[in-house]
């Protein structure tokens, strides 16, 4: 199937208005829009890494470091599942930051102001990487319920490594206490054992560290990279609450001390996909989900993981 056909598939709105998507063109960045042929939007430059989000924040947490490293010398594409709406502002403990990102009391924004910032947020974050693509699926949820979208999301997947067939993909390490996380491990497994691809996968780590007696591959970084991480990661204003720069700087500290045993080292620990996650090549679906479930300890956590597969 040719690329045309596959964007054409998995795009289910134009991605930023054309007033804005020609502002960012003009600026050296190109969004794919339903209709648009990524080879041609992409200069027939085909993305050499293939970054999968379930949310719009999770590249830059996930792998900060290493889009601040590579950014000049990789073409990434960001690939979000979810559209974020998800992460509304409810409580009223998040009263004085409803007030402050939208000028609102929580129970007056609406699902589709957040869908449309947390956008903007990942555009902003993939501006700052110059990240020369980004696909937004814009689900809901991938979760139990969206049976449909979780399926759309395998096909998707499954369709751009085909199309694609990048050196490498970044997906959420199977160990990640976040449900939708593992969800988007499962999609991607499901889809990798499908494609006729064999790249190198690599788990990144948002929610928790990978384990330390598992196959890992090590990247180390400077401080310079970390910062801009916490920068990138800084963009997502409506996840702020959550700290998340300093916990991955506190992460990516613990695993050097850990790993090499440098108290002043920063390294980012990837999951290699040919342990947990099998080898994936014409793997079945029960077995990427066996294999993503025996990753998770806790056995209430285990079933809801293989519930939200099933339905
Ligand atoms: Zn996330």
């Amino acid at each position: 199937m040719s690329i045309e056909n596959t964007i054409r598939c998995i795009l289910r709105e134009k991605v930023l208005p054309s007033h804005k998507e020609k502002q960012l063109t003009e600026r050296g960045m190109i969004y794919v829009a339903q209709g648009v042929n990524l080879d041609e939007a992409l200069g027939g430059n085909k993305p050499k890494e293939i970054v999968f989000c379930p949310h719009q924040d999770d590249a830059e947490i996930g792998i900060g470091p290493y889009l601040a490293k590579y950014y000049h010398a990789k073409g990434f594409l960001f690939v979000y599942h979810t559209n974020g709406v998800g992460g509304l502002i409810r409580d009223a403990a998040s009263r004085e930051r409803a007030l402050q990102l939208f000028g609102k009391e929580p129970n007056e924004i609406v699902p589709e102001e957040l869908v449309q910032r947390r956008r903007e947020q990942a555009e902003k974050a993939m501006e700052f990487f110059q990240v020369p693509a980004g696909i937004f699926l814009g689900y809901d949820s991938i979760k139990k319920g969206h049976a449909r979208e979780r399926e759309a999301s395998i096909e998707t997947v499954a369709l751009l490594l085909n199309a694609i067939k990048p050196e490498k993909i970044f997906i959420p390490q199977p160990f990640d206490q976040h449900l939708t996380h593992r969800i988007a491990t499962y999609i991607c497994g499901c889809a990798a054992a499908r494609a006729s691809w064999d790249g190198e996968i690599l788990g990144y780590s948002v929610w928790g560290p990978v384990p330390y007696d598992v196959p890992t591959q090590d990247e180390f970084f400077e401080e310079g990279y970390v910062d801009m991480m916490r920068a990138a990661i800084h963009l997502h204003k409506t996840e702020m609450v959550k700290n998340y720069g300093e916990a991955k700087a506190c992460m990516m500290r613990m695993d050097a001390i850990a790993t090499v045993n440098k108290p002043d080292a920063l390294s980012e620990r990837y999951l290699m996909r040919n342990m947990k996650l099998g080898h994936l090549k014409g793997m079945t679906r029960q077995g990427v989900r066996d294999s993503i479930a025996s990753c998770i300890h806790d056995k209430k956590m285990a079933n809801e993981f293989l519930e939200n597969c099933d339905k």
